[in-house]
């Protein structure tokens, strides 16, 4: 049991990753079926959350009330669109104030999401 346990565990973290497109636990799902791991959408889930727990994975949540999942990496924020619900990454460079604070910080949690409109829906006046 524990070992099964692990290796889902494995496969959500792996999945997460190895991608940069902010999946939805849904998508995950469908990944791992079609990888022909025997996985439920339920432990999906309550994987996600143990690894936000862990802070080892983060959730967005766009406009639309879907939950999106990222694997945590180091100087990276994101940006939400309030009217297309895309997420975009932001990398933070070494010279940048928060990027000293961030590294000089012992980070156990990352939480960093800025909401607004994007560049194509403000030039599309939405
Ligand atoms: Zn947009």
């Amino acid at each position: 049991m524990v070992t099964r346990n692990t290796k889902q565990k494995e496969f959500v973290l792996n999945n997460l990753k190895n991608k940069f497109d902010h999946p939805t636990s849904q998508k995950i799902y469908d990944d791992a079926q079609k990888q022909g791991i025997k996985i439920g959408q339920v432990s999906i889930y309550r994987i996600l959350n143990n690894l936000v727990e862990e802070g080892l994975v983060c959730k967005i949540v766009t406009k639309d009330n879907v939950a999106h999942f990222d694997f945590v990496r180091k100087n990276h924020i994101h940006l939400v669109c309030n009217n297309c619900n895309q997420i975009f990454d932001k990398n933070l460079g070494n010279d940048d104030n928060l990027t000293e604070l961030i590294n000089e910080f012992n980070i156990s949690m990352q939480d960093v999401i800025l909401y607004g409109i994007c560049k194509n829906c403000k030039n599309n006046k939405f």
